[in-house]
């Protein structure tokens, strides 16, 4: 398993659970403490302590101080993104475009009932009144 391909090795739930941490900005203290080894905490239910160990871009070993026994916990893959982010290898737009459409909407509900400013984006956007509506006419 590499930063590059961890997708696929990872249950898809733990996937989508991680990248929401990720997107979230869950992720802190992401440093790298020696050469290939980095460390970072994420805020879940509680403040967990994840490290990762990378040689080049295999990943060879990984740690979480949750109690989840897989082997990739949702916050070690949220980690990996987070590595994957800094290293410029998460490109946004290809990202937006590999989201499944009711995956994407399913996220912006969700967000936009968390976040008041990605909310108001939205709103400002997308919501044309009747009035506006018939401006259009
Ligand atoms: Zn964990």
């Amino acid at each position: 398993m590499t930063i590059e391909n961890f997708e696929q090795h990872v249950e898809l739930q733990q996937l989508q659970k991680g990248l929401a941490f990720y997107s979230k900005g869950s992720v802190h203290h992401l440093e790298e403490k020696q050469p290939g080894n980095w460390q970072a905490t994420i805020a879940g239910s509680e403040v967990y302590r994840v490290n990762i160990t990378l040689k080049e871009k295999e990943v060879l070993a990984v740690s979480c101080t949750c109690p989840h026994e897989a082997l990739h916990c949702k916050h070690v893959v949220g980690v990996l993104y987070a590595i994957k982010g800094r290293s410029g290898k998460v490109n946004f737009i290809e990202l937006v475009n590999s989201i499944p459409e009711a995956e994407l909407r399913q996220f912006v509900i969700a967000h936009g009932s968390n976040y008041e400013g990605f909310k108001n984006i939205l709103l400002a956007h997308f919501a044309s009144g009747p009035l506006s509506g018939k401006d259009a006419l």
